[in-house]
């Protein structure tokens, strides 16, 4: 039984699913952030990451667009670096919501327990631990530090997308507040929620988000860079955690049918990583309702079969 990939095999894979589903029309931008309905809506590229760094691309990779919520992966991974994994359960918590991304319900009704930091409410907690506490240029450094570690390139903040974001935020301002109300944010509010709007307007390639979920999927060693930027014992927590809630509430529908752990971002990327194997990204603009990429969803879906992905198969790698 082997594990790993043929790379004919991952070619092939990416070129039908780009040719398959360029020309879906599913979805549409998102527009509650001004900025992101000015993005082109046709770009759309794939690309996978390999065991010895290796980078297969196909259609736009190398758009730098905004990385938005996947931005909360590394985010939460920084964290339980920075601490431990048991920190931030006790801290946030691991577990869904069942409901939207910037839910104010779900901080309503789990406000004796928290939920996790990959939505709103969770990402903003996780900021507010990012060390060192009270800096805002060191917990900022250190943020786009360990992106640029797991991507194993240089990354930038998109300006006109953090200030369409930070003029537009007043529902994650409410969410910062309310965190504080039960003292489930370890920081000044306004100064973790600046954090998450920052982080949240990085931009990104398709391709530097496949080296990103290739570190991932490697506990914690780029393949590109060769460098040690995590923990490995920390890759487990995070997919259990994007398994768990990368999709907000079609998580359930997802996972059931890729067995993927990815997350997605309304930028439109999507980050997949299979541990031991393989990390990939896909990247196009327009969303479904609940804010995940329609196209991106279907090329990875499309290769994670014909690849054999699913993390819950037991046989035949
Ligand atoms: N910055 C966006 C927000 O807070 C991210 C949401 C997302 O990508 N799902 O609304």
């Amino acid at each position: 039984m082997s594990h790993s990939i043929d790379k004919d095999l991952l070619r092939e894979a990416l070129e039908q699913a780009h040719e398959r589903f360029c020309t879906d029309t599913a979805g549409k931008n998102a527009d509650y952030i001004p900025y992101l309905a000015s993005v082109p809506s046709s770009l759309f590229g794939i690309a996978a990451t390999l065991p010895d760094g290796d980078t297969l691309t196909v259609g736009d990779c190398d758009y730098s667009f905004g990385i938005e919520s996947v931005s909360k992966v590394p985010t939460a991974l920084l964290a339980m670096n920075q601490h431990s994994a048991e920190a931030v359960l006790d801290k946030i918590g691991a577990d869904a919501t069942g409901l939207p991304f910037n839910s104010i319900m779900a901080i309503l009704l789990e406000n004796d327990h928290p939920s996790t930091p990959l939505v709103n409410a969770g990402a903003i907690s996780a900021c507010s631990m990012i060390l060192p506490t009270g800096s805002a240029e060191g917990k900022w450094n250190a943020i786009r530090n360990f992106i640029e570690e797991l991507c194993g390139s240089k990354v930038e903040v998109i300006e006109e997308l953090y200030h369409s974001e930070s003029a537009t935020n007043f529902n994650n301002r409410s969410i910062a507040w309310l965190l504080r109300n039960y003292e489930r944010i370890y920081d000044d509010p306004e100064l973790s929620l600046d954090l998450y709007t920052r982080q949240c307007s990085l931009g990104i390639t398709a391709r530097q988000m496949a080296v990103m979920a290739a570190t991932i999927a490697f506990g914690g060693v780029n393949p590109l860079t060769r460098r040690e930027v995590f923990k490995s014992n920390l890759t487990p927590r995070i997919t259990s955690m994007m398994a768990t809630v990368g999709f907000y509430e079609h998580t359930g529908d997802w996972l059931f049918s890729t067995g993927l752990p990815a997350k997605s971002g309304v930028g439109g990327g999507i980050m997949a990583v299979v541990p031991g194997r393989i990390g990939i990204a896909a990247f196009a603009p327009p969303l479904d309702s609940s804010g995940n990429s329609s196209k991106a969803q279907k090329a990875l879906g499309f290769i994670a079969q014909r690849l054999n992905l699913n993390i819950f198969n037991a046989i035949d790698h």
